[in-house]
């Protein structure tokens, strides 16, 4: 069974121009969608970062991520970072 909790919190988010921030991460050849942890610089004026941070585990349904999230092609969307 696929874990579908990206889609379905995006579609209650949609009434309030919300949806979740997501990245894609590799597995082998294949891309996973992971939703985003937000991550802040602790510098402000530090050169690099701050750090892209994805999830193990579905926050919603705290399934495995890379086992459950249905694999999307290799297309890079408005918003979506590619890690
Ligand atoms: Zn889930």
């Amino acid at each position: 069974m696929l874990c579908d909790c990206i889609t379905i919190v995006n579609e209650d988010l949609r009434q309030h121009n919300t949806k979740l921030s997501t990245a894609f991460s590799r597995v082998g050849t294949r891309l996973f969608v992971k939703p985003l942890i937000s991550t802040e610089k602790i510098n402000p004026r530090g050169k690099s970062g701050p750090m892209l941070v994805t999830p193990t585990y579905c926050p919603f349904c705290a399934r495995k991520l890379a086992d459950t999230v249905e694999a999307e092609q290799a297309t890079i969307t408005e918003g979506a970072t590619h890690v």
